[in-house]
């Protein structure tokens, strides 16, 4: 089938929230670029991905040798290490992604990605947890 031509979005990280992210967007018909460092992770998800790639995403040339600076969007999907979401910002900034999207652990963490380039920060915990709640308190509402 014939995605959707928007330029595509790279997805960088595929652990629960990157892989999830990945494969609803696939499903959604957008062209989707996935990046790993974990040869396991990649080999994983590339049956069920279009790309996926195995590379250090915090090496701007790497990136670069992958075409991602042709992609309009990207996502960095990273969780547990800030240095290497940083450094991975970094590089799309370098690159002249025109939207990055990250994920952040805290507050600071949101700043820094901020300062080096991204677009968009995401709090993946915070926001579910939120949402969550609001669901929960209005599921309630229907049995008072
Ligand atoms: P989640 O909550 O989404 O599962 P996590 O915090 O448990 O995330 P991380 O340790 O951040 O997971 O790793 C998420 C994914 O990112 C892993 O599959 C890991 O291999 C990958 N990853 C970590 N560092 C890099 C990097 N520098 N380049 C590419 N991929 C990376």
């Amino acid at each position: 089938a014939r995605k959707t031509d928007d330029g595509g979005i790279v997805v960088i990280g595929l652990g629960r929230f990157g892989s999830h992210l990945a494969d609803a967007l696939t499903k959604l018909d957008h062209e989707v670029l996935a990046v790993d460092r974990n040869q396991e992770r990649v080999q994983h998800w590339s049956d069920r991905l279009d790309r996926v790639v195995q590379a250090d995403a915090t090496e701007e040339d790497v990136l670069r040798q992958l075409g991602v600076a042709d992609f309009r969007r990207a996502v960095v999907a990273l969780g547990a290490s800030v240095e290497a979401s940083v450094l991975t910002v970094l590089a799309l900034t370098e690159l002249g992604v025109p939207q990055i999207w990250a994920r952040a652990n805290s507050e600071k963490h949101a700043k820094i990605l901020g300062a080096v380039g991204a677009h968009h920060v995401i709090f993946p915990e915070a926001e579910t947890g939120e949402r969550v709640a609001h669901l929960i308190v209005s599921k309630m509402l229907d049995f008072i």
